[in-house]
């Protein structure tokens, strides 16, 4: 993103424990038991290991905020409305969508192995975060799966093809696949341009966004992401014109629709709340072609698609999740950068619970 309006901003890294321990210090505060403190703190720390800074500990202020507003509700469980065996509904009851998440996805492994394919409908879950973490969740246990995710209500960002204000969802969509002595594929996306959250970064940080990304309140293009904000409210692009739009589409029948979570829509009954849905598909590769078949023709593909000769010189051919296992090595080793703006916000978040945050480490004094 350019910087014409960037500021002196000194970006600082931080250890990657360091920050788990503040924000399991945080939630522990806003009432959240230990473990699920904790399991928020992985998460949000794992976004941020893998280079999706929109998913990290930004999101600690908002979480905050939707829990005062009653929004999000610490210490919920899974609940399964609907057993089928292979297929289940899942109520999240609004908590943190991290725990409710991973027991999704627990409940959804499990059903895998008994009938090596399942499906889990989860509906009213608190922000499920990153998406690619539930695929690689499945990856783990050796399993191929994808994800179609919409947010009912608060989540409403996404001009529809054609059209000039906030229609539809960001709707992300995951899918992943084990790769035998590696980290799996990992394809993890909004079906938006960008992400919410890379907005309210570009914002912190003072930068413009590319052209084409978002519109302004009166539906016109703009790079500013202050107008995104302003009132009226813009609206983000879909990814690739009507084919984005077309995906997001489904994303909301099939996240929203189907899993009686409601597509986004004002006059749905969670329209106030920060909502996320997802349907997830699950396949035990020994149900089908076979495990040792997934694996060598996966290796086949993944030689055969790098081994494109790259189209700008010392470029080279990334797969789906490559880019994020390259930021995770870095950051791992050198830490996460943080910028002081989105350090101020956390801090000042923090405070407001009787929780202390030192400064941050680039800060003046
Ligand atoms: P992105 O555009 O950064 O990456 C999308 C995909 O492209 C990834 O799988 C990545 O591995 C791959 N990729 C990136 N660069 C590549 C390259 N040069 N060559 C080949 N492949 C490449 O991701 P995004 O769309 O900005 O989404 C960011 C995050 O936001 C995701 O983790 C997503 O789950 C999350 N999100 C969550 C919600 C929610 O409601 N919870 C909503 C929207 C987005």
């Amino acid at each position: 993103m350019s910087k014409p309006r960037q500021q002196q901003m000194q970006m600082q890294r931080i250890k990657h424990d360091e920050l788990v321990r503040m924000a399991v210090e945080i939630f522990v505060a806003a009432g959240s038991d230990a473990k699920e403190a904790e399991c928020i703190a992985q998460h949000l720390v794992e976004a941020n290991l893998a280079g999706h800074d929109s998913h990290g500990v930004v999101r600690i202020n908002r979480y905050l905020g939707w829990l005062r507003a009653g929004q999000v509700v610490p210490n919920r469980h899974a609940e399964i409305l609907v057993d089928r065996g292979a297929s289940l509904l899942i109520d999240g009851g609004f908590g943190y969508g991290q725990v409710i998440g991973a027991e999704a996805m627990d409940l959804l492994a499990a059903r895998t192995a008994a009938h090596g394919f399942a499906v889990t409908a989860l509906r009213n879950s608190g922000h499920l975060g990153r998406i690619g973490a539930w695929a690689e969740h499945l990856a783990k246990a050796g399993y191929v799966s994808v994800h179609f995710v919409n947010s009912s209500g608060l989540g409403i960002l996404v001009a529809p093809h054609g059209g000039s204000d906030r229609r539809l969802s960001a709707n992300p969509i995951a899918a992943g696949a084990p790769v035998a002595g590696g980290p799996p594929l990992i394809l993890d996306m909004a079906t938006s341009v960008i992400a919410e959250g890379k907005i309210a970064l570009a914002r912190n940080k003072k930068e413009q966004l590319p052209a084409g990304y978002i519109l302004d309140g009166a539906g016109r293009p703009t790079t500013d992401p202050e107008t995104f904000y302003a009132e009226p409210r813009g609206a983000i692009l879909p990814f690739g014109g009507h084919k984005g739009s077309g995906l997001s589409v489904f994303c909301e029948i099939l996240a929203g629709s189907l899993t009686g979570g409601f597509s986004s829509h004002p006059g749905n009954p969670t329209a106030k709340r920060l909502v996320n849905n997802m349907l997830s598909l699950a396949f035990d590769p020994a149900a089908f072609a076979g495990t040792g078949f997934l694996h060598a023709d996966i290796e086949r593909l993944i030689a055969w698609t790098k081994a494109s000769p790259p189209i700008e010189p010392g470029g080279s051919v990334l797969l789906p999740g490559e880019i994020e296992q390259r930021v995770r090595q870095d950051r791992l080793a050198n830490g996460i950068p943080i910028d002081p703006e989105t350090w101020a916000q956390i801090r000042a978040a923090a405070a407001a619970i009787g929780v202390t945050v030192p400064h941050h480490p680039g800060a003046a004094s």
